[in-house]
């Protein structure tokens, strides 16, 4: 479904061939989302928050049995640190793969378009529960746009690492609202960071998502 990629590695003490999740690479630069996310913030989090995350799983996969599993069949069984891993890592992949260079008259179109209006009435409703929703989300998680199995659209506040993956639904928008990003370039102003956050999202992608 997702364009996850995985290598093959040989490890040479176990002599057996393993399987690695890597990092994935942005379709941008790192100066190309600033002002809303800048080039410093970029770095940490793509480049270590969620380094560490894939090499955490990595880890932690060698003795499992999910190891031959993909991505999202991992965070839809695992549990402790396995599915926290794994689950920053679908999050992030699908957060950073929904950006591009911020443009002040940025509007959803196409299929995903047609969907908020039906689901929400029009997109500046659905922009204002998404926010709401996302301002509101004590402490660190996410904030999702999901399509549920019965064809309509959620918009959900998930905890921590989670995923609307696991009750089954197509995850198409995030934002990140754990503090590590948004706080180098807004400190504690998360509306702020909300409010740039929608000149930026590729809706040419979130259609992408929906098949
Ligand atoms: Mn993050």
């Amino acid at each position: 479904m997702f364009p996850w990629k995985r290598i093959y590695r040989f490890e040479p003490n176990q002599k057996t061939i393993i399987i690695m999740f890597t990092l994935i690479t942005l379709p941008y630069s790192n100066e190309d989302l600033a002002p809303v996310i800048s080039a410093q913030t970029i770095s940490f989090h793509h480049g270590k928050h969620l380094q560490t995350y894939v090499n955490n799983l990595n880890n932690l996969l060698k003795d499992s049995e999910l190891k031959d599993n993909t991505l999202e069949e991992i965070v839809s069984k695992a549990s402790g640190a396995i599915f926290n891993n794994a689950g920053q890592i679908l999050n992030h992949n699908l957060y950073f793969l929904q950006f591009q260079k911020s443009s002040e008259d940025n509007k959803p179109l196409g299929k995903i378009l047609e969907l908020i209006n039906r689901d929400f009435g029009n997109f500046e409703n659905f922009k204002d529960e998404f926010t709401k929703k996302s301002v509101g989300l004590f402490g660190s998680g996410w904030v999702w746009l999901s399509l549920k199995s019965d064809g309509k659209l959620e918009i959900s506040q998930e905890q921590n690492a989670q995923n609307p993956v696991t009750r089954g639904n197509i995850p198409l928008l995030t934002i990140d609202v754990w503090e590590h990003a948004y706080y180098l370039d807004y400190q504690n102003r998360r509306a702020e960071y909300i409010e740039k956050f929608w000149t930026i999202i590729n809706w040419n992608e979130i259609n992408k998502r929906l098949g």
